[in-house]
């Protein structure tokens, strides 16, 4: 019996493609030919905020141009479940081609074919000052996503979040010869994002960045933002975005709220619900805005935005990465869970991303739980979601969503409640 049947005799109520797609993000996949193949069509890694590869494959360096790396970001399950690139040489999972066809193996055994989604025309182009766009902003299944800055100034201080490799990924990618700056024009921005809604396959769109330590000037910084791309937006059917930022004060809520028009939602990503391990995992937040004005202000948000249209992203696992959180999974799960209660009770959507190994953070050295780990306690989730009949997020889809299955148990097990 392979792992991937071993894990569904232990989780008979999850669908296989879900165990499959968490068993792949949280051990990675070994670079294949296939890869770099599909990587000259294929929608592309542009390292445009995070490297999720555990370790550089040789031939990366070759495979950048100016814009990506050419290998592919995301693949899709044949149930179109989208899944999220890490490439690991330590992985059993492999993708290899044959007559045409994408199968993921494990070791030497096909568990599905998978498929590419096709590089946007628009990272070809241009913005009038000359900006390669795919160095402006990136796709992510139909996600359009773009930052404010790709600086992190807790990174000054060693006070970065531990699973958080925005820094060393921008240092990375300019190296590599991605022609990525820390800031950009908001003309660049604007003109990359109309070109890549004309295009006509954005869904939705997250405008995210660096924190600041002065987050009034963060605040201001979001607030131009929203403002530029919600006009965008509008033109294009009032496609649905969130801001990603750190909590925000009551003023800079009110004013992202009332430029998005009721198309803008909010994620204030507290990650850890302990306190005594989000300030060992999360020590900039912790120590310039504080965990009980973190929550202050996504209670706030709720107040303005509305029960639904504030999310709050926890990064499964860092409550139990050793050193840093509880000694028990048991401990860590039920701290986790507990959280993710405070948030439903209170109309907060609590989203999971999986921590990862992943190069350039703190934790890089550092084994993350099993699979079964994320597997019980995203079950436990969706159980909550269910029994507090919390809707699914507008500025998201299970169509981009790599790194977390939500949306999958939603599609999947097509529950009445959500
Ligand atoms: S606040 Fe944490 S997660 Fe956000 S960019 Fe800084 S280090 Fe990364």
């Amino acid at each position: 019996m392979n792992r991937l049947e071993q894990l569904q005799r232990k989780f008979p109520h999850i669908p296989r493609s879900i165990i499959l797609k968490t068993d792949v993000t949280r051990l990675g996949i070994r670079h294949s030919p296939a890869l770099s193949q599909a990587g000259a069509w294929a929608s592309p890694q542009t390292l445009i905020i995070f490297d999720r590869d555990h370790e550089e494959p040789a031939p990366r360096k070759s495979l950048t141009t100016e814009g990506w790396v050419s290998l592919p970001q995301e693949m899709h399950l044949q149930d179109s479940s989208l899944v999220g690139l890490s490439l690991d040489s330590r992985s059993p999972y492999q993708v290899v081609e044959g007559e045409g066809r994408y199968l993921l193996c494990l070791g030497e055994e096909s568990v599905d074919e998978v498929s590419f989604d096709l590089m946007p025309r628009w990272y070809h182009q241009r913005t009038r000052s000359g900006a390669l766009m795919s160095t402006v902003g990136a796709v992510c299944g139909d996600l359009f996503a773009t930052l404010t800055t790709n600086h992190c100034q807790y990174f000054n201080t060693g006070e970065q979040c531990r699973f958080c490799c925005i820094n060393p990924t921008t240092t990375r990618s300019q190296e590599l010869g991605i022609g990525r700056t820390i800031t950009r024009a908001m003309e660049d921005v604007v003109e990359t994002f109309t070109a890549a809604c004309a295009e006509g396959n954005i869904g939705h769109y997250v405008i995210t960045g660096g924190s600041f330590v002065d987050r009034r000037k963060e605040g201001a910084t979001y607030q131009r933002f929203a403002s530029a791309l919600a006009n965008v937006a509008s033109r294009f059917g009032n496609i649905p975005g969130v801001v990603f930022s750190q909590a925000l004060e009551e003023e800079d809520m009110r004013r992202i709220h009332e430029m998005g028009a009721g198309n803008l939602e909010v994620c204030f990503p507290l990650e850890v619900w302990d306190e005594r391990v989000f300030e060992r995992v999360c020590p900039g937040k912790a120590r310039y805005v504080g965990r009980k004005t973190w929550l202050d202000s996504l209670l706030k948000a709720v107040d303005i935005f509305g029960a639904g249209k504030v999310i709050c992203q926890f990064i499964v696992g860092s409550e139990v990465m050793p050193g840093y959180g509880f000694a028990s999974w048991e401990g860590g799960m039920k701290s986790t869970l507990e959280g993710m209660e405070w948030m439903m009770e209170r109309g907060i959507i609590p989203i999971a991303n999986m921590v990862r190994a992943a190069k350039g953070t703190l934790f890089e050295e550092i084994e993350p739980p099993p699979t079964e780990y994320f597997l019980a306690l995203d079950w436990e989730r969706h159980q909550l979601m269910v029994k507090y009949n919390m809707p699914a997020p507008r500025s998201r889809c299970r169509g981009c969503r790599p790194n977390a299955c939500e949306y999958d148990y939603v599609h999947l097990l097509t529950s009445p409640a959500l």
